[in-house]
């Protein structure tokens, strides 16, 4: 399936919200690097699925009704063994939900520089904001991000990442390595150009993006359509 059939799959099936499987497929197919991800209905595959993606992996539990999943024990990190599996899947099994279970059986992203948050959100009057923080503190307390009516040129895209307070962490803060700054202008620029040809979209969380010396992976994701 290409982006649009994504898209319009949902539309005709009545649901606004992707999952993070779908939203990730998504980005994946808009050139943004994701995690391999397979989606596993049962114990017996989702060990296979673990082998096949190679440790360390990550269970995560796709149900509709379990939003914020790492406050439900639903995201399990850094499991090394299918022993590991076996007991992170069970653990899975244990969370309450009224919707039908599904395992995302992911890769184990490599430790970040930083987390970083991109978002776009649809104002009223100017339509299409592309937003831009790091993730952490620095999001949720002080409230540290730069936003932009899309569509952005790269100009746009490089005063966003610069303008926030948290800056010097992308940018070789006590003794860390810099942030592939490029990575992320290039992740701006596509979700500006995405949200531009595809009005249907009305809201994007990339969160969180891993950000390294060279390249980025988005290791979750939230896209939300428009409603009718
Ligand atoms: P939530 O629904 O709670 O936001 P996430 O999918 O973002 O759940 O997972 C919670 C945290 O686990 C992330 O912020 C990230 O630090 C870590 N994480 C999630 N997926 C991966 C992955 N594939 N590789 C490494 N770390 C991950
Ligand atoms: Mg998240």
């Amino acid at each position: 399936m290409n982006i649009t059939e994504i898209i319009k799959d949902k539309i005709e099936a009545n649901q606004a919200i992707l999952t993070e499987f779908e939203s990730k497929e998504l980005l994946q197919k808009l050139g943004i690097p994701v995690p391999i991800q397979k989606l596993t209905t049962s114990k017996i595959e989702t060990i296979s699925a673990a082998k096949e993606i190679g440790y360390p992996v990550v269970l995560k539990l796709m149900a509709e009704d379990v939003v914020h999943k790492s406050d439900t024990g639903a995201v399990q990190l850094n499991l090394k063994t299918k022993e590991d599996v076996e007991k992170a899947y069970d653990k899975l099994m244990e969370i309450p939900s009224q919707m039908e279970k599904k395992i995302s059986v992911q890769k184990m992203a490599d430790e970040p520089i930083t987390e970083l948050i991109i978002g776009m959100t649809t104002d009223p009057q100017f339509g299409p904001a592309l937003m831009f923080g790091i993730g952490g503190i620095l999001v949720e307390l002080l409230e540290d991000v730069s936003f932009r009516i899309a569509p952005i040129t790269e100009y746009d895209a490089k005063d966003m990442i610069h303008e926030i307070k948290g800056f010097p962490i992308l940018d070789g803060y006590r003794g860390k390595p810099k942030a592939d700054i490029n990575a992320i202008v290039e992740t701006l620029l596509k979700i500006s150009d995405l949200v531009v040809k595809y009005e249907e979209i009305n809201e994007m969380d990339l969160n969180p993006v891993f950000i390294y010396e060279k390249g980025l992976i988005c290791v979750d994701a939230r896209i939300i359509l428009k409603k009718e």
